[in-house]
């Protein structure tokens, strides 16, 4: 299965903001945003004129390293967006929002989605009580999300689930700390993904 394998915080100083990549180390004062925020490369630091296509092509860059999807998927989830009713960016948002390793991230058992993907690639979760191993499935509402009886038991995610009980979570989400499970009380809304996006440029780059 094929994935971004680069410098992670290369990313974030491409896209000007702090993506939250690495886990810990995002918040841990050890971010190298905070200390180079210019863009990677020898003409990095240089003031460029971005235009109305730059800003365009770095929105949606942007949303696809945040979620950590790949060119093609991204535009699969833009072309359901649009088939959808309501607004497609919102829409395309609430996609990416919904797929598997954005909703055990989100559930608080994983320090990043890179390795939300990696728990749920190695079979560390069941969805609605059979195993799943594939970090793009996206949940229903009623999905309930738990961690596989045999996983309960290794090292790994006991590290990664003692604090299971007083991680937060978003409102669409309705932890069940004894079981290390959560359920999707109803799909996320717009307004529950924490993180600036101007989705509507998005839509201007695909619409072309
Ligand atoms: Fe981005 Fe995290 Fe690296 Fe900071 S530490 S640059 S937020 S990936």
């Amino acid at each position: 299965m094929a994935r971004y394998t680069g410098a992670n915080c290369k990313l974030c100083r491409r896209e000007g903001c702090k993506l939250y990549l690495k886990g810990e180390r995002c918040t841990n004062g050890k971010c190298a945003f905070d200390h180079r925020s210019t863009a990677p490369g020898q003409h990095g630091a240089a003031r460029k004129k971005v235009g109305e296509y730059g800003r365009q092509l770095r929105e949606k860059q942007k949303a696809r390293r945040y979620y950590g999807v790949l060119e093609g998927q991204f535009k699969h989830y833009y072309e359901l967006a649009e088939k959808m009713d309501g607004i497609t960016g919102a829409n395309l948002l609430i996609l990416l929002e919904r797929r598997l390793d954005n909703v055990v991230y989100r559930m608080g058992m994983a320090a990043s989605r890179k390795e939300a993907r990696q728990l749920v690639l190695h079979s560390h979760f069941t969805l609605n009580g059979k195993k799943v191993s594939i970090p793009s499935i996206l949940v229903k509402a009623g999905d309930v999300i738990a961690v596989k009886e045999t996983s309960k038991e290794s090292v790994k995610i006991k590290a990664l689930t003692e604090n299971y009980a007083t991680a937060t979570s978003p409102k669409w989400l309705e932890k069940d700390a004894a079981n290390l499970a959560a359920k999707v009380v109803a799909l996320p809304a717009r307004e529950d993904i924490d993180f600036e996006f101007n989705e509507q440029l998005i839509v201007e780059l695909y619409s072309k």
